[in-house]
């Protein structure tokens, strides 16, 4: 089959002329199917040995055989193999996402449910470093997929926590407006300059690449909420300053939203 990307302008003088411009873009279709299933692939077949080798790395570092000596370079390969199986994890989390535009499973979705459970994950990464306030909506529910919810969602509020230092404030958002039901998240850390906002969201982007690895990031995680929101026709945006910190912005069309009431009444009848 020809794939072709069209291009629908406005032509010459007459109001009603257009002018079609066609790509073919058959090849390039075919590259990203072959890139897409190599990655899937790659990471599949590297998860199984990881597993092996984690299996036996974890009982090692616990037996009283083993010398005092060998501990921490064990508890180093450890950490390494999680880092690796992260890493794996997100890699197939994009392909699956990348196989299809729109989630198969979706229903209501009770965003503030998720997102009480995903702060006390947080709170504990956090350790009480940071200040983490809300302002949730307790009504608002989203129609999509709640696995791919949960997963951007948490990535972008673990993020804040990740990548700011102690005494930070963060403030989670969930409200909706005539726009549309819009998850937000700010916070007052070290922000991100302007030359790097374009490229946040690419695969192993990183502003700081050893403060990332060190902080446990895959460097993953934006390109995974990006994933998500495009599935959900939902847009991410990201407005930042140096010194000032950064907003991270999930809006979705308005249909996506719909009140608890609403849900009850529905259900009810
Ligand atoms: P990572 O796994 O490194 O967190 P992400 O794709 O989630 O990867 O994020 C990409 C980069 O964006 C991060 O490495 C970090 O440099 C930057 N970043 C993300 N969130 C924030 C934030 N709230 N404040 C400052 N920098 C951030």
């Amino acid at each position: 089959t020809l794939m072709l990307s069209l291009r629908i302008t406005p032509f010459g003088e007459r109001k009603r002329q257009r002018l079609v411009v066609g790509r073919d873009i058959t090849k390039i279709y075919h590259l990203n199917m072959i890139r897409r299933d190599f990655v899937a692939n790659a990471s599949h077949e590297l998860r199984t040995p990881l597993t092996v080798i984690a299996g036996f790395l974890e009982p090692l570092i616990d037996a009283p055989t083993t010398p005092a000596n060998h501990q921490r370079p064990l508890i180093l390969m450890h950490n390494q193999t999680e880092r690796m199986r992260s890493i794996i994890e997100d890699l197939l989390t994009l392909s699956r996402l990348d196989m299809s535009d729109h989630p198969d499973e979706q229903q209501s979705v009770d965003v503030p449910d998720e997102l009480h459970l995903i702060l006390q994950e947080a709170r504990t990464l956090s350790n009480g470093q940071h200040c983490v306030e809300t302002d949730i909506d307790d009504d608002l529910l989203l129609f999509g997929n709640q696995p791919e919810l949960h997963s951007a969602f948490s990535n972008l509020i673990f993020n804040a926590i990740k990548h700011t230092p102690e005494g930070t404030r963060i403030r989670i958002g969930w409200s909706t407006d005539r726009s549309g039901p819009c998850f937000s998240v700010e916070d007052d850390g070290p922000g991100i300059a302007p030359e790097h906002l374009p490229r946040l969201t690419e695969r192993f982007y990183r502003v700081d690449r050893a403060r990332s690895r060190e902080s446990g990031g895959t460097g993953l995680g934006l390109a995974i909420v990006k994933h998500v929101l495009n599935r959900h026709d939902g847009r991410l945006t990201i407005s930042s300053e140096v010194g000032q910190g950064t907003i991270f912005s999930c809006r979705f069309p308005p249909a996506r939203g719909s009140c608890r009431d609403e849900m009850d009444v529905l259900g009810a009848g």
